[in-house]
Formats: C-alpha cells, structure tokens, sequence
C-alpha cells in the first residue's frame, strides 16, 4: 500500500539511496539549482529542504520533476514517504546484523534496510507472500542495487520456522493495514462504513498481533519494529497492548524501547491513553510515533520498537 504517489501529497520526499550515492554529491550535482529551506512550511517550487529526522532525506514541492530527474531513473534516489521511512531508520541495523522484512513489497523499506547494512552481503530476508507484488519488489531491490544484501523469499512470513534463521537480530514488520492514514486512496469513498468499520479493523488487528508476535519469536532476535500506515488505534497502539499483556511475549523479555531510542525529537508519540492499564502509560507511547496525514507533511503513519537485553534473549531457548 505504499508506492506513494498520491497527486495530493504536500511534500514529495526521497532518500538518497547510498548504496549508490553519497549524499552530496547527489544534491550537488542534480538539485543544486533549488533553494535550501529550513522548514516543511517553507517548501514551494524551487526550493528544497534537508529532513531533520532521518538521514539523507529530502524534501521539495510535489510539482518538482523529481521522477523524470537522472538520479532517479538511476536509483541514486528513491521516492518515499517521510515517515515510511521511520521503521528502518529505528531498526537502524549495521553490518554485523541479520535482518528480516516480514512484509517487503514493493520495498521501500528493504532497500532502506540494504542501505543502513551498507549493502552487506545476505544481510537482510525479505518475505513477500503475494506472487505479483514479489515481483516489484524484487524490480525495486534491482533498481536499488541492494540484490547483494537481500534474499527474497516469496511465501508467507508466518510460515517462515525461527529455527532457520536463528541469526538474526532485528525484523521490520510493515503487515498489510487499513491504509487509514494514505489520503485518497485506501479510503473506500463510496462505502466509508466498510473501509473502517469495526469488523474489519479487528480483523486486521488480530492479523498484525499474530504476525508480529511471530516476529517475536526469533532466538536472537534484539529488535522488532512494527509499523502500519494507519491512524487507527486498533491496529497501532491496541496491538501493541495485546502484545505487551502476552505471557509468550512477557516470557520472552520483550517491552517496548524508550523514547530515546525511537526518533526522540519527533513531537508525535503514540496515544498516552491507550496505555493506561500499565504502570507506565507515558513512557510506552514515548517509545511509538505517530504521524498526522498531511499536518505531518506527508501520510498517516504509526511505528513502534520493541527490543530486550541480549542476555535475555540468549537464555530464552
Ligand atoms: N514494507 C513495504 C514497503 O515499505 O514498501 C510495504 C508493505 S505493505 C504495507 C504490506 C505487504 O505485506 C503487502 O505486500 C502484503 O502482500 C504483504 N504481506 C501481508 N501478509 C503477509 C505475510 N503473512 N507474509 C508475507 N507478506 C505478507
């Protein structure tokens, strides 16, 4: 659901992709031409604004030909969504980690991955259940030059044993969701009622619960990062509750990461409310963000870390 190419976006964002590309000299030598501005309110044609939150993300006015642009059609850049590309910078792995993306295509994240484990060979396992959408992914991880470090694994994610990948460290996990958060798309306009009503979001949360508490599961596994581009707290901070009271998942030392590990200067945190069977409401939405569709300068997005100590997990077997 997140190809990103809503006409109505108010940003048009892309990453420098480093596999292929240092980062100035991108902006150098293709967007040199455009004002630097400080601010998402100060974008307009012809200028261009240098992301504060995560590295080598920029953003400029959505008329900006940004798709017909050399970098581009190289690769030296991909479109995506600022908050898209929460999940990956959070995970943040290096070199030294083994990675799973549960839900890959058509893998903004993956290349994203690809590029924090600087392209390391066999890296990152991306699954991708849906025969069609697998092939744009594999398409996009191409384009991106990240075929090295990524494996693509066509078939359901749940179905994939632990015990067969018992090295890895960190798994995003990006399940399919309502879209809630996408403007003018997966919203179903002629029938709103069926595009949120209750049925299906608790369908759809009880899907996301059973997917990540799979992601949970991996031995080694230090760091999980969920994420949906849906605004409703049924599929964001509810999941994480059903989670968080799991005797599965408690017995596993997993909770959810401070807020100084998860982009601690991003104003919007998840729902304080929704928390407030535990002790520490406050302190469990710290370590969620939320964006706003459009206020936020971009989709409607939720992501939440949860992780636990290495020695923890080693002695859970
Ligand atoms: N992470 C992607 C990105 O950033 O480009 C977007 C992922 S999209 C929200 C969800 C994807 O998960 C869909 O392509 C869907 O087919 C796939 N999916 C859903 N359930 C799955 C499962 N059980 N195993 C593997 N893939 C699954």
């Amino acid at each position: 659901s997140e190809l990103i190419e809503e006409d109505d976006t108010p940003v048009r964002w892309f990453r420098v992709n480093t596999i292929k590309a240092k980062k100035d000299d991108v902006i150098e030598k293709y967007f040199s031409e455009l004002e630097e501005v400080t601010s998402v309110d100060q974008i307009e044609l012809g200028t261009i604004y240098h992301d504060i939150y995560v590295p080598n993300l920029f953003g400029v006015h959505p008329k900006e030909k940004i798709t017909t642009s050399i970098p581009y059609q190289k690769g030296q850049i991909i479109i995506q969504d600022r908050a898209s590309c929460f999940p990956a910078y959070i995970l943040n792995p290096t070199k030294n980690d083994k990675i799973i993306d549960a839900c890959a295509a058509p893998g903004n994240k993956t290349t994203h991955l690809a590029a924090h484990v600087q392209n390391c060979p066999n890296s990152i396992n991306a699954f991708e259940r849906d025969i069609r959408r697998s092939k744009i992914l594999k398409t996009m991880i191409d384009k991106a030059g990240a075929s090295a470090s990524v494996t693509v694994n066509v078939g359901d994610f749940t179905q994939a044993s632990p015990s067969d990948f018992e090295d890895v460290t960190g798994l995003v996990v990006d399940p399919s969701c309502s879209g809630s958060g996408i403007f003018g798309r997966a919203y179903d306009e002629e029938n709103p009622q069926e595009a949120y009503s209750e049925e299906r979001l608790e369908k759809l949360s009880s899907f996301q619960f059973s997917i990540v508490k799979h992601a949970l599961s991996f031995k080694n596994a230090k760091k999980v990062v969920y994420s949906t581009c849906s605004i409703h707290a049924q599929e964001n901070e509810r999941v994480v509750v059903d989670l968080l009271n799991d005797k599965k998942v408690q017995s596993l030392g997993w909770r959810v990461a401070n807020r100084s590990r998860v982009l601690p200067n991003w104003p919007r945190r998840g729902f304080v409310e929704e928390f407030n069977t535990f002790a520490n409401p406050e302190q469990i939405a710290g370590g969620c963000v939320r964006a706003l569709p459009k206020v936020d300068g971009g989709i409607g997005f939720f992501a939440v870390l949860f992780e636990r100590d290495s020695d923890l997990s080693e002695s859970q077997s």
